[in-house]
């Protein structure tokens, strides 16, 4: 699936404004700087309210802490909670009163910055089983660490753009080579030793730059992105120009004397349910639907991973919680987690869907956009079509970037039909939302035009 934008636009100032919102995101009106993410000590107005964006340091939070997220959603927010692709979890509904006493419930995880510059640089991805899986090269997770110190310590780093990110990709089953980001660490198995190769983003491939020791990788990767600030147009790596690429290489002085492109492992599946680590443990791997989970059935998960003696989830790009557990325990936890509407099967439909948060979240449409997602994935399922679903409350698109096989666009009360498009596309059909369920799994047989 394609990246969906996560991050709006910034007002002068960088303040939570009032109403007056276009979408899941962005703030309209009197806005003028693009590239802001929501934050906590900077959150993002809504449709819903404030969104308060939690950042897990190494990608993990312990079950305890979960659960009293899960509370503080409900507390503070409306109970709705995101999972996003960038390895964070976002609190909805939060109202300009209640965010003081989250923020102190956050402070009392250790889970709020000092500030909201330092917050917003911190983009640090590890792979969701670092320390757990034994087919990964390195556990990046102490270099994640590092990284963070030195991205706290250096405030000239904090100019960086908030999508600024780095990926430690280890390897192992659940590898991050399908995660876009500025700077990528990437475990390197050399001549029997781990090594880290040093990888920055190009316009269309990686550019690898050498390899690094592992204890000097944290340092090295600060070093790039200094680099990309002060040589890159746009702040950002893609926009380095070669000869700047070719000077940073040179002055990096890294190891190129081994080939530092192949990856050292391979993508692998299952990415959800019941993944075998040991003879012993699995990864559990539960995926949110369109990214969103209520608060009751967090606390519910963290009850259950409590009870199946888990002590700590860790989050993913691909909007999955995953853990660790017995594998006397595993299926029955992946189980109990389907029972609540988690997704443990990577043949579930819901997986080729997205759809932005819709009526209620958004004041942009009135369309219910994802209960009638919900509907659509069975007709999926029924006519077993291959491809991907966009349901879009209107042309915005704010749920997916990417093109997909069939998208429907709000318009007023109908939807717009485009096949293999975006939301701005055009059109070939139109679609009453009456119809969802009745006659809408003609949508997804192969024809050009579409009138149900
Ligand atoms: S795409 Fe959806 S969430 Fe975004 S502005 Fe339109 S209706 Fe709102």
């Amino acid at each position: 699936m394609g990246a969906a934008p996560e991050c709006g636009r910034r007002r002068a100032g960088g303040r939570p404004r009032a109403p007056g919102t276009d979408g899941d995101g962005a703030v309209s009106g009197a806005i003028d700087i693009k590239g802001w993410c929501p934050g906590a000590r900077r959150p993002m107005l809504s449709g819903d309210g404030l969104i308060v964006r939690v950042r897990p340091h190494g990608g993990a939070l312990t079950v305890a802490a979960l659960h009293a997220l899960a509370e503080a959603a409900s507390r503070f927010g409306n109970g709705q909670i995101d999972l996003t692709r960038r390895a964070n979890l976002q609190i909805r509904g939060v109202s300009p009163e209640t965010l003081a006493p989250l923020w102190e419930l956050m402070t009392s995880l250790a889970l709020l910055d000092d500030s909201a510059e330092a917050e917003a640089i911190r983009n640090i991805a590890v792979n969701p089983l670092a320390g757990l899986d034994p087919a990964e090269v390195i556990d990046m997770r102490p270099v994640a660490a590092a990284l963070e110190l030195q991205l706290a310590a250096d405030k000239a780093l904090w100019a960086l753009p908030a999508k600024f990110g780095f990926a430690l990709d280890g390897g192992g089953r659940l590898p991050l080579t399908e995660l876009a980001a500025d700077v990528r660490l990437a475990a390197r198995s050399v001549d029997e030793r781990r090594r880290i190769a040093v990888g920055l983003a190009g316009a269309d491939a990686i550019t690898w730059l050498g390899l690094v020791a592992v204890s000097d990788a944290a340092a090295v990767a600060a070093n790039v992105a200094r680099w990309v600030l002060q040589h890159s147009p746009t702040r950002r790596a893609a926009a380095l120009p070669p000869q700047a690429i070719a000077a940073l290489s040179t002055e990096l002085g890294l190891d190129r004397s081994n080939e530092t492109s192949t990856p050292s492992v391979a993508m692998s599946r299952p990415r959800r349910g019941a993944i075998s680590l040991t003879d012993e443990t699995c990864g559990v791997g539960l995926g949110a639907p369109f990214g969103r989970i209520d608060s009751a059935a967090l606390e519910r998960l963290a009850a259950l991973l409590a009870a199946s003696d888990v002590s700590e989830v860790r989050l993913s790009p691909w909007r999955t919680l995953y853990a660790a557990a017995g594998r006397d325990v595993a299926g029955r936890l992946a189980a109990d987690a389907a029972e609540l509407g988690l997704i443990v099967d990577d043949a579930d439909p819901l997986l080729r869907i997205d759809a932005c948060t819709g009526a209620g979240g958004c004041p942009a449409t009135r369309l219910a956009t994802r209960q009638h997602a919900r509907v659509l994935a069975a007709d999926i399922a029924r006519t077993q079509f291959p491809g991907t679903l966009h349901v879009s409350g209107c042309a915005k698109g704010c749920a997916r970037s990417a093109a997909a096989d069939v998208v429907l666009v709000g318009d007023a009360d109908r939807y717009r039909v485009v096949r293999k498009g975006t939301p701005k596309s055009a059109p070939c059909g139109a679609l009453d939302p009456a119809d969802i369920g009745i006659t809408s799994q003609g949508l997804f047989q192969a024809r050009e035009s579409v009138h149900v």
